[in-house]
């Protein structure tokens, strides 16, 4: 199975993304780890994409699709398969994917759209914390942390993604309009599209991508 999860930020794709390769034994590759990654190495890449990243603009092209070639090189992504995360997110990336997957011998079995109402969108992400120590998510209102601010795994004191924060949240899903949201048609074209409503809680979504998804090798 080689899928895209594709939608606007706070669509879920992260989460579902990671539930879905954990339970299939796919690889997860999210760009905006990878990149959040290359920021605390403290590269030369990571300190160029930290300018673009904080103010919720797309990172060059270029840049994003080294690290992506690189990780799909990867011997854990010739096994099952993997699910990209964020990528592509616009269309020149989208066919910059198309021409590493070809020179891979490889292709797109499925592209899943995951989608929410706006006002939903922002709630998720205005209330998202997450562990800068051991990476593990959690939300403000619907999976708060027991002890405040804490996380739960390993004590560390959680915190806001710089770009969680609400004026940046918004040139986020400015950015989804404009850059992203055509990559719905250029998918459907293909007929590789799968539309998933992510208004609902995780494992009824969750279910209803592996009911889309399954059969689409
Ligand atoms: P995410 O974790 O997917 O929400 O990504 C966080 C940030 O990383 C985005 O707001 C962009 O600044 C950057 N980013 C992630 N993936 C890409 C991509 N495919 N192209 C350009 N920028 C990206």
């Amino acid at each position: 199975m080689r899928a895209v999860f594709l939608g606007p930020p706070g669509a879920g794709k992260g989460t579902q993304a990671k539930l879905f390769c954990e339970r299939l034994g796919l690889c997860h590759i999210s760009t905006g780890d990878l990149l959040r990654q290359a920021v605390a190495d403290g590269t030369q890449p990571g300190l160029k994409a930290k300018e673009f990243m904080d103010k919720g603009e797309l990172v060059p092209d270029a840049l994003v699709l080294n690290l992506l070639e690189k990780r799909l090189a990867m011997p854990d992504c010739s096994g099952k398969g993997y699910v990209l995360d964020g990528y592509p997110r616009n269309i020149e990336q989208a066919k910059s994917l198309d021409a590493a997957l070809e020179k891979l011998k490889s292709r797109l079995d499925a592209v899943a759209f995951i989608d929410a109402p706006r006002a939903m969108l922002i709630e998720r992400l205005s209330g998202r914390r997450a562990c800068p120590s051991c990476g593990a998510g959690f939300h403000v209102r619907t999976m708060p942390p027991k002890k405040t601010g804490v996380c739960d795994s390993c004590g560390s004191k959680l915190v806001q993604r710089a770009d969680d924060r609400p004026a940046t949240i918004e040139n986020r899903l400015k950015v989804y309009e404009k850059s992203t949201k055509s990559l719905i048609d250029y998918y459907e074209t293909r007929g590789i599209l799968r539309t998933i409503p992510g208004g609902g809680e995780v494992e009824e979504i969750a279910a209803l991508l592996y009911k889309q998804l399954k059969g689409a090798q």
